[in-house]
């Protein structure tokens, strides 16, 4: 099975903000409120994430690192509306394929922690009772190891790290009641508490600044069943790239170009032409009304009613900049 689930890493693990964003989506999924990210040499070295949440009972420790094990999707009808975010049963496996990786995990009610790494040629799994705390530790080290062709794409420490970064702006801003704590070579670089009231108001001043939160221009609206809520910047927090633009739709993060489309649309509609404006957007639709299986790792969703979508999002943004204008 290696061979399968190296080739099956090579559409899940593309650099180590991948694996980053696949520990964090299980952690989330299994209920964690806090997550910690120990990062060594922008990912390379080391990536180890620990979290607070469900954990993983031993009888099922070998099989969450085997292929298609996926405890989260049940019948066809929860395909329909996907809540939970990972679904592909395949993440820790290929994870485990091209790396050295360590699971460990102690469920509240289990008395004794386990860990588990897969040996040998056939992966063969082996379990060993250790000390750990209530959630889980997932340690991954000498990413891409074995596959040499990949492991030459990867860029220097510092930019590989602020892949990771920025994934995990991404996840705070969809997750503000999670608190996350980054650490790069034995130093802390972010910090994202959770706060105990006005979550988002609070994760998104800890994640775009103080400034942008002061002086973003905000909106709330619902139509048709759909919301859209949104900080919008302003003029004076253009920039020439589009690092500062995040979108999400039912929770997750995207880059869907019909929503990016929409927004930009708005803003030219009220300023003119300019360089890339900042802000947060968060769309919430019914979930049978969007297809989010479309590009797992691109980011694009497809919805039932595409046009719709675009003009609700185009109109209320080009409203609150002109309303924020006055
Ligand atoms: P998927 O998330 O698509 O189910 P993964 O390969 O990412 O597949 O994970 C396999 C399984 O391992 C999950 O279904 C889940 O049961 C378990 N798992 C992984 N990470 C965690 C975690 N941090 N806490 C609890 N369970 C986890
Ligand atoms: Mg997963």
């Amino acid at each position: 099975p290696q061979l399968a689930n190296q080739i099956a890493a090579g559409e899940v693990v593309e650099r180590p903000a991948s694996v980053v964003k696949e520990l964090v989506e299980n952690s989330l999924d299994a209920g964690a409120t806090r997550i910690e990210l120990d990062i060594e040499k922008g990912g390379h070295k080391r990536i180890r994430l620990r979290d607070n949440g469900n954990g993983i009972i031993k009888d099922e420790l070998a099989l969450a690192l085997s292929r298609h094990a996926t405890s989260k999707i049940a019948t066809l009808d929860d395909l329909e509306s996907i809540l939970s975010l990972g679904f592909r049963g395949e993440a820790l496996a290929s994870i485990s394929s091209v790396s050295r990786l360590i699971l460990t995990s102690k469920p509240e009610m289990q008395e004794q922690a386990w860990q588990a790494h897969c040996e040998g040629r056939d992966m063969a799994v082996s379990l060993n009772p250790v000390a750990h705390p209530p959630g889980t530790t997932i340690d991954v080290a000498d990413l891409f190891y074995n596959t040499p062709a990949r492991r030459k794409f990867l860029r220097t420490e510092k930019t590989e790290y602020q892949h990771i970064e920025d994934v995990i702006r991404r996840i705070a801003l969809s997750h503000p009641a999670v608190s996350f704590i980054l650490k790069h070579n034995g130093k802390v670089t972010k910090r994202y508490q959770a706060s105990a009231s006005d979550h988002l108001t609070q994760r998104i001043a800890a994640v775009m600044g103080q400034k942008f939160l002061t002086n973003a221009i905000h909106v709330k609206t619902d139509y048709h069943g759909m919301q859209l809520e949104a900080w919008l910047g302003n003029e004076a927090m253009l920039r020439s790239s589009t690092d500062g633009q995040f979108s999400f739709v039912n929770g997750r993060g995207m880059r869907d170009k019909l929503i990016l489309h929409a927004i930009r649309q708005a803003y030219e509609s009220v300023w003119g032409v300019l360089e890339q404006p900042s802000f947060v957007v968060y769309l919430t639709v019914d979930p049978r009304d969007v297809d989010v299986n479309v590009h797992p790792a691109k980011h694009e969703v497809r919805f039932q009613q595409s046009r719709l979508v675009h003009d609700f999002i185009c109109k209320t943004v080009a409203d609150a900049l002109c309303d924020g204008d006055d």
